[in-house]
């Protein structure tokens, strides 16, 4: 089908760089114009079912009006005013009720704007959390194979070598430990070992938890994450877990840490923090970490400040969100869809070409063999009326916790269907 373009979407394509992209030969972007529920409406006036949620931000579906009339109140009062020695109520509120939702003695917000940020100033806080405590040395992370934290270089230095870039970057990256997830007792024995041969170079561990998302949507059980806690307690390593994708009920509980019963020293969480309206993102320490940068010195203080830390809309956007989740049944609709999504996608496990099919909450995702025609996959969803973006040799659904069931299956069914295809 071929489409008009709008002359914006012709002359800002002339300038637009585009994220994780091949700007030669790309194909013109499709113009959207409208969102709604699971719905994106597009500037040539078809309508897809977004299977995706916006890089798995809109949890309650666009335009969720609980969220966007909190938004509009606080656009009228104050959009925006610095943190720094002016704190806004959306913001304390905010910070006040992620104290109570996270788990243990995780009390301490540091806002920032983006996940990448929020992992940024993890890897800062660990670091200077060992400074602080007189414990010289210890710089270096541990993280996972498949793992990924974001795209600014210190999150690249501890995402997956490949998938960070560690050669094309490599005089500009850190150097940190990579494992792999410690899923069989010996493994577990080994990451151990591991551990306690380098505690005195280690600031953290640092984990995505029960499912790597970017890395490949690669599942892992909770005592796994059990365990890895277990290593972190035991050789006095801080245990940095991201949340940035799992945050907010996207795993079936509000945290996937609470699955495994662990409390990490820092929480990094973004992405949906705002159901998806507007960027957000917090860095989330335990009452010792904090501790250890209070003393009568200055220099012990953490120097680190985004502009735009804590926007007072943002926040008030992160507060209605947070209210969706308690009037709203979010969690028992994320347990609707995983069993959903564990009917309609196990067949594809008979397709040709298919390696694997896993689902989590309300994250589904097919494995392909190869990754050759993914750009024929694209567009061929599309077709469908469907917005999926497979990545790699992944194709998967998160969608909107709120998508009705007719349109769950229309999804489930044109990837079946179009797997069946090729
Ligand atoms: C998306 C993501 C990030 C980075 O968040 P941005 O908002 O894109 O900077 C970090 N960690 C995880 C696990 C993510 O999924």
């Amino acid at each position: 089908m071929t489409t008009k373009i709008p002359a914006w979407l012709d002359s800002g394509m002339e300038h637009i760089w585009l994220p994780y992209t091949q700007m030669k030969g790309a194909p013109m972007p499709l113009g959207a114009v409208e969102t709604r529920g699971a719905r994106i409406r597009l500037a040539d006036g078809r309508e897809l079912i977004d299977g995706i949620a916006s890089w798995w931000t809109a949890c309650h579906g666009y335009n969720p009006p609980h969220i966007i009339d909190a938004m509009k109140r606080q656009l009228d009062a104050m959009p925006h005013v610095m943190l720094g020695g002016l704190v806004s109520e959306p913001a304390a509120e905010l910070a006040t009720r992620l104290a109570k939702l996270l788990p243990g003695d995780l009390e301490r917000i540091f806002f920032s704007d983006s996940g990448s940020v929020s992992v940024e100033v993890a890897l800062k806080m660990a670091v200077q959390y060992w400074i602080n405590t007189g414990e010289t040395g210890r710089t270096k992370f541990v993280s996972f194979l498949g793992g990924y934290h974001g795209d600014t270089t210190g999150c690249m230095a501890v995402c997956d070598p490949e998938e960070g870039m560690h050669s094309l970057f490599a005089g500009l990256l850190t150097e940190n430990h990579f494992r792999p997830l410690p899923v069989s007792a010996d493994e577990v024995a080994a990451f151990d070992a591991f551990v306690a041969r380098h505690r005195r170079e280690l600031a953290g561990i640092v984990v995505e938890p029960l499912v790597q998302g970017a890395g490949g949507m690669l599942m892992h059980h909770p005592e796994t994450l059990r365990a890895i806690a277990d290593i972190a307690a035991r050789h006095g390593v801080l245990f940095i877990v991201d949340e940035v994708f799992t945050g907010f009920g996207r795993t079936g509980t509000m945290f996937a840490v609470e699955q495994a019963g662990v409390v990490p020293d820092i929480v990094c969480l973004g992405k949906a923090l705002t159901g998806g309206v507007v960027g957000l993102a917090a860095t989330v320490a335990r009452e010792h970490v904090f501790e250890a940068f209070l003393s009568d010195d200055p220099g012990t203080a953490f120097m680190h400040g985004p502009t735009f830390m804590g926007n007072p809309l943002a926040c008030a956007a992160a507060n209605a969100s947070l209210d969706l989740f308690e009037t709203e049944p979010r969690l028992e609709q994320v347990r609707a869809i995983e069993s959903l999504l564990e009917d309609a996608l196990t067949p594809c496990r008979g397709i040709d070409g298919v390696r694997d099919v896993r689902v989590l909450g309300a994250i589904g995702c097919v494995e392909l063999e190869c990754a050759d025609d993914i750009p024929e996959l694209k567009r061929r969803f599309v077709d469908l009326g469907l917005w999926l973006r497979p990545f790699g040799n992944i194709v998967y659904t998160t969608p909107a916790f709120v998508i009705s069931e007719e349109d769950l299956h229309a999804l489930t069914s044109g990837i079946e269907t179009a797997l069946g295809e090729r």
